[in-house]
Formats: C-alpha cells, structure tokens, sequence
C-alpha cells in the first residue's frame, strides 16, 4: 500500500500538533521541565479560544512552584487553567497535627450543634480553618478536626 493515501491525514494531525505547541509557547513562554508530561492536547481544545494573560499566569505559577502545600509541581499548568485543585495535591496534615486538633476539641466538632456529640479520632477527619485557596497554610495552627458528615458538607460547597 502506497503511504501517499495518509499524507492528508499526517499533515491534518502535524497541524494540530503544531498549533498545540504554539499555543503553548504563546501562552507559557518561560520553559520549564515540569511542562514534559503534561497533556497539553486536552488544555489546547479546552482553552485556546479564552483569553489569556502569559504574565499574569507566569505570576501565578512561580508563587506556586514556591509553595510547599502544592506537592505536584506538574499539575500547576493543568490548575492555572481549570481551577481544580486536585491537580495540585495540596498537602495533607500529618498525624501529628491531626493528633494535636483532636486533643486541643477534645473529640468536638466545633460544626455540630450539640456540643455533646464526642467522637472518636477515627470518626473525625482534617480540615483546613482557612482553605488553601484562600491562602490557608497545612500546619497545626489551621487544623481543625470535623466530625464526617461535616466535613463531607464543607467541600461540596
Ligand atoms: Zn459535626
């Protein structure tokens, strides 16, 4: 079989593939090698016909390349542009802070309106007081423990 019948085709997927990479030089023109990996494809057809502002997200991704709480440096680009903080696996408290809020409650959930209601630590799980997308740091100081239900509430908000 003659190649030729599949020219149309290669040359239909090397334009797509270079207006990807173009548009990814246009809008992240500061390279970096977490850029390797990411899948710019679906970012392309997602995002290259909203307007967008290079320096400002520039801005954005070196505050985050600095922030120890954003432990997946790759998923900065996939976050600047969809939001989803998934992306970035905002660090989790350690058992240690996670103790510490527990013990300072004494086994309260500061959410329930009967204060009465004690739970076990294994009934209760972490929370940031700030969230992290308001600048709220993972340390002790903006841990608080929730009972499930209230804290399965608080991120469906
Ligand atoms: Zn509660």
């Amino acid at each position: 079989m003659s190649n030729n019948q599949h020219e149309p085709v290669a040359i239909k997927l090397w334009n797509y593939f270079t207006a990807v990479i173009n548009w990814v030089q246009a809008i992240f023109p500061n390279y970096r090698k977490e850029m390797k990996g990411v899948e710019w494809g679906f970012l392309y057809n997602d995002f290259s016909s909203k307007s967008l502002d290079p320096q400002k997200l520039e801005e954005e991704i070196v505050q985050l390349m600095r922030d120890e709480d954003a432990t997946n440096k790759k998923g900065i680009y996939q976050y600047v542009l969809t939001r989803n903080e998934k992306y970035l696996s905002i660090r989790k408290f350690t058992d240690n802070q996670i103790r510490e809020a527990y013990e300072r409650q004494k086994g309260f959930c500061p959410k329930c309106k009967a204060p009465n209601n004690e739970y076990e630590l294994k009934e209760m799980e972490a929370d940031h007081i700030k969230p992290w997308s308001k600048n709220g740091k993972t340390n002790a100081a903006n841990c608080q423990m929730l009972c499930r239900d209230h804290n399965r509430r608080k991120s469906d908000i």
